[in-house]
């Protein structure tokens, strides 16, 4: 239950701040699973960010970020205290030249087709991940040889009430991680240095890889991607097709028979179904092949 005086005086501070209590998880994360938020709110600007977080630090309430929610495995307690969620209302972007810059809650896929309406290149990779930049900047995602790292020029972050604009060295970004995994640092904007091509030539690289995900891919079922990291020296996949768990399930969390990388929702699948099955796919893998697996996917929230 979040803390009614705390939500009075957001109401009061940010009358414009979307504002939701008691929010199934389930509803904003893409492996369908999750408990509810006691309070979640979608700024639409930074003035409102900033407002909404200055007051949860001075009422104490704890705060989490979300995107879209797609590489999130929420516990089914829930999470508690206010979630942030960044997403549609908070989307602008520009293209100058060969440089875009956009919010952090624009979806990847979005960036993506304006880069190639402006015949930008650089972001292909991009176009079927399904997060926001926010999240992609922070996970330094990448598919098919291409990653943020690759294209970022620089970004503005929230910390501590202050706006920094980090440059791509500063971001501290390498396979998967950022530095705001450890700051905690938010995520309000990215400029991306891209090149100039051919729109007919960025359309075929973007419909190549989106037949190459749609062949490999269990795109028909909740997931959240690849649900560990590539160890290195190894593929997660390969190790745990080799470990004979494709179709092994926990309730109905599954791992994929299409892509053994992906953990999926079967159906009416549970939280604690998807941290049970990752925990018998570590050890399965660990005793196979003498491989730790790491999760890629953020664990958060509190048991049920
Ligand atoms: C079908 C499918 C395919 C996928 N394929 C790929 C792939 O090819 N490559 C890849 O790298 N990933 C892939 N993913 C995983 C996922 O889409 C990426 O990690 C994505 O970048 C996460 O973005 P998000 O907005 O959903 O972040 P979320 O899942 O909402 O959050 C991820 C992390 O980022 C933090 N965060 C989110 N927004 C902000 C912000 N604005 N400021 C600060 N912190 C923030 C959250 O607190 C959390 O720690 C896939 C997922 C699915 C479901």
């Amino acid at each position: 239950m979040i803390d009614q005086i705390f939500l009075k005086e957001l109401r009061a501070a940010c009358p414009a701040l979307m504002v939701q209590t008691d929010v199934p998880m389930s509803r904003y994360t893409t492996l369908r699973v999750g408990g509810p938020a006691d309070c979640m709110a979608e700024p639409s600007d930074v003035e409102e960010l900033k407002a909404a977080l200055e007051l949860a630090r001075r009422c104490d309430v704890p705060v989490t970020v979300v995107g879209n929610g797609s590489n999130l495995l929420v516990r089914d307690g829930g999470i508690r205290g206010l979630v942030i969620r960044f997403g549609r209302a908070f989307s602008c972007s520009a293209t100058e030249g060969e440089t875009i810059t956009a919010q952090g809650g624009i979806l990847l896929s979005d960036l993506a087709q304006q880069a190639l309406k402006a015949g930008l290149t650089g972001l292909e990779f991009a176009s079927g991940i399904p997060g926001t930049l926010g999240g992609a900047v922070v996970m330094n995602a990448g598919a098919y040889g291409g990653e943020i790292a690759q294209v970022i020029e620089s970004a503005e972050v929230l910390s501590s009430g202050q706006i920094l604009a980090l440059d791509r060295e500063t971001l501290g970004l390498s396979y998967r991680h950022s530095r705001m995994q450890d700051t905690g640092e938010l995520v309000l904007s990215a400029r991306f240095r891209l090149q100039k091509d051919d729109t007919a030539a960025i359309r075929a690289r973007m419909e190549d890889l989106r037949v190459r995900r749609q062949d490999k891919q269990p795109l028909n079922l909740p997931s959240a991607g690849s649900f560990f990291k590539r160890p290195v020296g190894a593929y997660a996949a390969q190790l745990i097709d080799e470990a004979g768990l494709k179709g092994c399930r926990v309730g109905g969390a599954m791992v994929s028979e299409k892509h053994a990388g992906f953990l999926v929702n079967a159906g009416g699948a549970t939280a604690a179904d998807f941290l049970a099955l990752m925990r018998q796919v570590q050890e399965t893998v660990y005793k196979n092949s003498g491989f730790r697996l790491e999760p890629e996917v953020r664990i958060i929230g509190e048991e049920a």
